[in-house]
């Protein structure tokens, strides 16, 4: 059956891979390519309502919150050291001014941005999130259907740390994200890569396609592309060289291999290595800045 592409409405499309939800509840689902612009795209797609009971789990709760542990413990301190990098992607080179982290969490980024002086602005769509991080930050915390309130250009930066991934109107989104930001304003995108070497190593069970959760899988190629043509100039790309070892890691403990942590980490590390000849690193953090 064909499908029609969610970003450029081709219907030349091909079977990617067949997979499940193997981290909650075991579905199966398929990621399809489009021909054309090259996205890969999960099929089915759950409409936005039904989404929730692919969130709404204790698992994913703890898997998201729950610092005990050693790995999450990890985790964690590995985000913290990469915050300061992430504001730095984010606010280098300008002066002080207003910031929107669209799917803020609860609000780690912001509380970071806001210590650096900068005014901010949450969107989240997850209401436990919102509550915890309106009392961590002094950042106004909105949800999703917030976002279309909001005034034309009224950030100087628009961060989304691993969001793009998820929505499911690309179109739309990128629309808001234009008239929110102001003319020269800065973009800052991180996403998973489907052409790293993880992603190509683990096939269906790399924990960052992580369907239906995640919607649109991207490359460099794809991102370029659809920014490119909704108005965005490119400046730079960096990579979150961590996640390679975290969705290792996490792919691992899905394939359900023994000693996750060490096969993960060396899984990781030659990802990495590769990257460094190649640039096609696990997660990339894109900056782009819209036309003026
Ligand atoms: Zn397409």
């Amino acid at each position: 059956m064909n499908h029609t592409c969610p970003w450029c409405t081709s219907k030349n499309t091909h079977l990617h891979l067949m997979l499940k939800d193997y981290f909650l509840t075991q579905e199966p689902f398929e990621i399809v390519q489009c021909d054309d612009c090259g996205l890969l795209f999960t099929i089915p797609r759950p409409a936005p309502d039904a989404m929730v009971r692919y969130y709404k789990s204790e698992v994913y709760f703890s898997h998201r919150e729950n610092n005990r542990g050693f790995i999450p413990r990890v985790y964690e301190s590995v985000k913290s050291i990469n915050m300061r990098h992430k504001v730095a992607l984010a606010t280098s080179g300008l002066s002080r001014g207003k910031l929107l982290d669209i799917g803020c969490g609860v609000g780690d980024f912001i509380h970071s941005v806001e210590c650096a002086g900068w005014q901010c602005v949450g969107i989240e769509p997850s209401a436990d999130a919102i509550t915890i991080a309106q009392q961590r930050v002094h950042a106004e915390i909105l949800s999703l259907v917030d976002l279309s309130s909001l005034d034309d250009g009224m950030f100087d930066v628009i961060t989304m740390w691993h969001v793009l991934e998820h929505v499911d109107d690309l179109h739309s989104e990128i629309v808001q994200l234009h008239r929110l930001l102001k003319p020269g304003g800065r973009l800052v995108v991180a996403v998973p890569n489907y052409c790293s070497y993880d992603a190509d190593y683990y096939q269906d069970r790399w924990a960052a396609y992580d369907v239906p959760r995640h919607l649109n899988h991207f490359s460099k190629r794809v991102l370029f592309s659809i920014l490119q043509s909704s108005g965005f100039v490119f400046d730079s790309f960096d990579k979150l060289q961590w996640d390679a070892f975290y969705i290792s890691y996490m792919s691992e403990k899905s394939v359900g291999h023994s000693l996750p942590l060490v096969r993960g980490f060396f899984t990781g590390l030659r990802s990495n290595l590769k990257a460094r000849k190649t640039g096609e690193w696990s997660s990339l953090v894109y900056v782009f800045h819209r036309e003026k």
